[in-house]
């Protein structure tokens, strides 16, 4: 079977999928597997960009979204005249059964489907279907330049899909994988207030809602500090500095946090 791997952490966000999969699709008729994209309004591949922190510390990482090819799809259970999954995986959205049935945007949980109102049909990601069957790559993969999104056999990503993720529901199972996806972080910057300037090499530590140390970074030359790949939850930001009254900081994380701007108080 196959599958997909984003690799979030070498995704640039140069967006040469999405480019890929309208160079490939509008004005192009791959019949079987699928009629023209129209050139704007629909996204069978997405990079999604996702902000996260509060300015000055803010970042933007990216994540892949396409349909994810689930084994136990939703869409083929709703509509089971109009959608098929093949041998190797890829579900596809026939499209001439696909015509005039604007209702099939709702089979999808994931938002996968969307409306040609020119052609007015139905229509999604096929995996470059046409393409696999000539051996080649669905067209996004082939023009990833950073190797952040493939697309293999299964067995080939074995490895890293240890510690991969999903998107898709589990009883859905689908076959996008997704690794190194953005979690949350703190950041926080220390100065002293005497001279207005900021603290560089204070030991920042960081301690779990049990008091247990989870890890220990240093301001850098700007002050600033930063724990990253964090899940929600409750943690203290102890913040050191020689000559310094030490400063706690407990943090209530549900989302990436830009804890502010501590002027340490000389000793
Ligand atoms: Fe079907 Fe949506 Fe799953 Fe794709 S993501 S297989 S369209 S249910």
């Amino acid at each position: 079977m196959k599958a997909f791997v984003f690799d979030a952490a070498h995704c640039n966000g140069c967006h040469n999928c999405q480019f890929a999969c309208k160079d490939e699709t509008v004005g192009n008729e791959w019949l079987p597997y699928s009629l023209p994209q129209p050139d704007t309004g629909c996204f069978w591949c997405k990079l999604d960009e996702i902000e996260h922190g509060q300015l000055p510390k803010v970042k933007v990482e990216y994540r892949i979204n396409v349909c994810h090819h689930c084994d136990n799809a939703p869409c083929i259970a709703a509509a089971p005249d109009a959608f098929y999954k093949r041998e190797d995986g890829l579900v596809i959205l026939d499209p001439e059964a696909a015509r005039g049935r604007k209702e099939l945007l709702d089979v999808c949980p994931y938002g996968a489907i969307w409306w040609n109102d020119e052609l007015e049909v139905a229509q999604k990601c096929t995996g470059c279907a046409h393409l696999v069957d000539e051996g080649k790559l669905p067209h996004c993969v082939d023009h990833c330049p950073t190797g952040g999104w493939r697309f293999g056999e299964e067995e080939e990503f074995a490895e890293e899909l240890k510690d991969a993720e999903r998107l898709s529901a589990p009883e859905h199972g689908g076959r996008v994988f997704y690794i190194n996806l953005p979690k949350l972080f703190i950041g926080g910057q220390v100065w002293d207030p005497i001279p207005n300037e900021v603290i560089e090499e204070a030991t920042v530590t960081l301690y779990g809602a049990d008091g247990a140390k989870l890890a220990e970074t240093t301001s850098d030359w700007n002050g600033d500090y930063y724990f990253r790949k964090l899940d929600a939850g409750t943690y203290k930001v102890v913040m050191e500095a020689a000559g310094y009254k030490t400063i706690e900081q407990v943090v209530e994380l549900e989302k990436s946090l830009n804890i502010g701007d501590f002027a340490m108080e000389r000793l």
